[in-house]
């Protein structure tokens, strides 16, 4: 019950565990073009380029960022936890002339300081987190793809923690490029991340564009911009692996491929918007449970993930001895925190298969049991109680 990663859902893991076939084996393309225009349907977009990544989230970010950013080129990092600091650091491998601008961890933006630093930057690229597991909060980005594109800007959004749980509209936002990965709400492993770009983003790439000199053929076209200076992680070669060319690139993990197709089949058989629902509802019915259990919520509630609460570490409580109680007496595994808020508090999720009400109660009841041993003053069976109210009242 941490922030991931999570239980996979039992359906991706047998997913998994499909023989393997060749890399142009007809069933291994058509599984990519159906996986493709699944997750369009899961990024509610378009954009013919939505392909899969081999790696873990961070090489979605690293793939978008390397193959966008020239050097020199000016990007708006806003930065409201841990990630925003991943993708600065990654924006300055590239070579990027880098501006933050940074809230405290447990708020979030507005639009007028996007704005704001937009006028002040006029940056070529904004790189920013929809959902921060770092701190739980959720950056509303309504508006900001097109007050991005007002200043001429790309927007792209690490969307890894929040897809599935809380609404992401591509399109509707005018979003540029998103990345994702599967071991959040999409409850799979990590290992693949899925990524969107739109046409506009695409366009910008193609000067970059080349191939390899033992696959090129005359009368193939390339561009005569700077080269991408990762090959693994080179869009436009990738994009030709997943289009109609198929030219051939890595090879793309057959395991990890079923793995995400069946994350976004177990998505939308559900619903998306059936999917966010039930994060929201066992969201709160955690969140409830732990007022109960007299722990202090952590952060801007109004802007909290739906998969993701944090709270205080009671004082005098060692909140590590507490994380491994409960992992080895109850196999419960609950979140430490990073940076600022280390040693500060607990993360809590209920995301993808782990958001039910069997674990919501689970994790309470044990939580309560342990804190009590450990001499934390709380009402018995009140967690419980509130958590029964959320689910009676839904
Ligand atoms: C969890 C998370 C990641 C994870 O990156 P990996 O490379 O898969 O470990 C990336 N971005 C955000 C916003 C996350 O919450």
């Amino acid at each position: 019950m941490g922030p991931g990663p999570i239980n996979c859902y039992p359906r991706v893991l047998r997913a998994m565990s499909t023989p393997l076939v060749g890399q142009y084996d007809p069933v291994m393309t058509g599984y990519m073009n159906e996986t493709m225009a699944l997750y369009r349907h899961v990024f509610e977009t378009r954009n013919p380029a939505t392909v899969l990544i081999d790696g873990t989230s961070r090489a979605g970010i690293e793939a978008i960022l390397v193959s966008a950013i020239e050097p020199g080129d000016k990007v708006l990092v806003p930065i409201f936890g841990r990630f925003g600091y991943l993708l600065k650091e990654i924006a300055q491998r590239c070579g990027a002339d880098v501006h933050c601008i940074d809230v405290p961890w447990g708020e979030v933006f507005s639009l007028q300081q996007i704005e704001q630093a937009l006028r002040q930057v006029n940056p070529k690229l904004v790189a920013m987190v929809q959902g921060d597991t770092s701190t739980t909060m959720l950056q509303p980005l309504e508006g900001i793809g097109e007050l991005c594109h007002q200043y001429g800007a790309l927007l792209y959004v690490d969307a890894t923690a929040s897809v599935g749980g809380n609404p992401l509209k591509v399109d509707p936002w005018q979003i540029d490029a998103v990345s994702v990965g599967l071991q959040k709400c999409l409850g799979g492993p990590s290992g693949s991340a899925p990524i969107t770009l739109s046409p506009q983003f695409v366009e910008q790439l193609m000067p970059r564009h080349h191939i390899e000199a033992g696959i090129r053929e005359s009368g193939d076209h390339e561009g005569n911009g700077r080269r991408i200076a990762s090959n693994y992680f080179d869009l436009p070669m990738i994009l030709d692996y997943w289009g109609e060319k198929r030219l051939n690139h890595h090879t793309e993990s057959a395991t990890m491929l079923y793995s995400a197709r069946e994350c976004a089949l177990t998505l939308l058989d559900e619903g998306i918007d059936h999917a966010i629902a039930r994060h929201k509802l066992h969201g709160r019915a955690m969140a409830a449970g732990l007022d109960g259990l007299n722990l202090e919520r952590f952060g801007d509630q109004q802007h909290k993930m739906n998969n993701i609460v944090a709270v205080y570490i009671p004082q005098g409580i060692d909140g590590e001895v507490f994380r491994s109680v409960l992992l080895n007496d109850f196999h419960i595994e609950i979140g430490t925190s990073f940076g600022p808020l280390h040693g500060k508090v607990w993360r809590i999720g209920t995301m993808g298969y782990n958001a039910r009400q069997d674990t919501v109660f689970h994790t309470l009841m044990a939580m309560e049991a342990v804190l009590r041993r450990m001499g934390h003053p709380l009402t018995p069976t009140q967690a419980i109680n509130n958590a029964y109210d959320i689910y009676a009242s839904a």
